[in-house]
């Protein structure tokens, strides 16, 4: 396959760096209006594109690559995660998919930072209140938060961005750090950053101050924070979300910040995006972005060229330096 034939479609908008990488060297199908396609024109692509490069707000599933043999060959998506993807029937369908892993480690950990800050001083409930124009001003006892140093926090997932989050927490904010994972980390990463494997998620819900989610979304991790978790955090803990809305039962979390079960959430991602649960749009203490994760200059130009770099080796037929199928 020649590179100068090869067309490639860009499901929404890119940084213009990666655009014009990709505008130089392929045939390439831009978004200009970055809106988002439909199902029905995602799976037309699949027989008019050689490579499609989609992202977290596609939903790439059965009916979009379906089950006979279809032009594209490659989903080089932009981002990490690939939930959005059904990668068995990518696999099925013989199509490569990659992904951009690293490159948005450092934004997404600072952002999870932002989240922790938030919940535990509270800037949320200050900030509406002073826009709102209900500050009455300095007082002793007003909108007092909680500080980080000598707190426990507790990673769920413990890759790049929960190790980059812990590096942040221990090393900047004096916080104690607790994970859990399937797998053990190295000695050696643990020394740096003096964690502590916690056997089971239930021990570390119950030991950890702070808790923040950081595995991937699907089918094994869905709801993995439910009621029955949410009973073994303390009641003044605080739950944090940047991994994948679907990973949280959100009645449950709704619920237990009513009642005063959990002090605050800050969340980052929701289980069907952009709709927010309603019932936490009504919380007071509960942090809410959206999905501003990997949100920065520097990060999404980089993802782009990442995503562009796997482009490049499937053009010239070299491994795929990201293939997760
Ligand atoms: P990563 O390096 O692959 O880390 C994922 C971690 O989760 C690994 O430690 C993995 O270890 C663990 N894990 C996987 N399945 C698990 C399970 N069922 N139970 C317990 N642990 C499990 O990925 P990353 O780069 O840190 O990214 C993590 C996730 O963050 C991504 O998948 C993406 O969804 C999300 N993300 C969000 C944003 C945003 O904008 N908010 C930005 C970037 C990424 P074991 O397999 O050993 O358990």
């Amino acid at each position: 396959m020649t590179s100068d034939r090869l067309r490639v479609l860009l499901t929404r908008r890119w940084p213009e760096a990666a655009e014009s990488y990709l505008a130089e060297r392929y045939d390439v199908t831009f978004n200009p209006e970055d809106t988002l396609m439909s199902a029905d024109a995602l799976a037309q692509a699949f027989d008019a594109y050689d490579v499609i490069c989609p992202t977290v707000s596609d939903n790439i599933d059965t009916s979009v690559i379906g089950s006979s043999p279809r032009r594209t060959r490659l989903l080089a998506n932009f981002g990490v995660g690939f939930d959005h993807i059904h990668i068995d029937a990518c696999k099925k369908a013989k199509i490569a998919v990659t992904n951009t892993p690293g490159v948005l480690t450092d934004a997404t950990a600072d952002l999870a930072m932002t989240l922790i800050l938030m919940t535990a001083r509270r800037a949320g409930e200050g900030e509406r209140e002073l826009r709102d124009g209900r500050w009455t001003g300095w007082r002793p006892t007003h909108l007092i938060g909680r500080e980080l140093s000598g707190k426990a926090l507790g990673l769920v997932g413990f890759g790049r961005i929960a190790q980059a989050t812990a590096h942040r927490a221990h090393h900047g904010f004096g916080m104690k750090i607790l994970y859990y994972s399937r797998s053990a980390t190295t000695a050696e990463t643990e020394k740096n950053l003096s964690a502590k494997r916690m056997e089971t998620l239930e021990e570390l819900l119950r030991q950890s101050d702070v808790i923040s989610l950081h595995v991937p979304g699907g089918a094994e991790t869905k709801n993995m924070i439910g009621a029955k978790e949410i009973a073994f955090m303390n009641p003044g803990a605080i739950l944090i979300n940047t991994a994948r809305g679907g990973v949280i039962d959100h009645d449950a979390l709704a619920a237990a910040l009513k009642s005063g079960a959990l002090a605050a959430a800050g969340l980052d991602v929701y289980p069907a995006e952009p709709a927010v649960p309603p019932s936490l749009l009504a919380l007071d203490n509960a942090v809410l972005l959206p999905h501003l994760g990997s949100a920065t200059v520097e990060t999404r130009e980089a993802m782009g060229l990442r995503a562009a770099a796997n482009v490049d080796a499937f053009a010239s037929g070299s491994p795929l330096p990201d293939r997760i199928a």
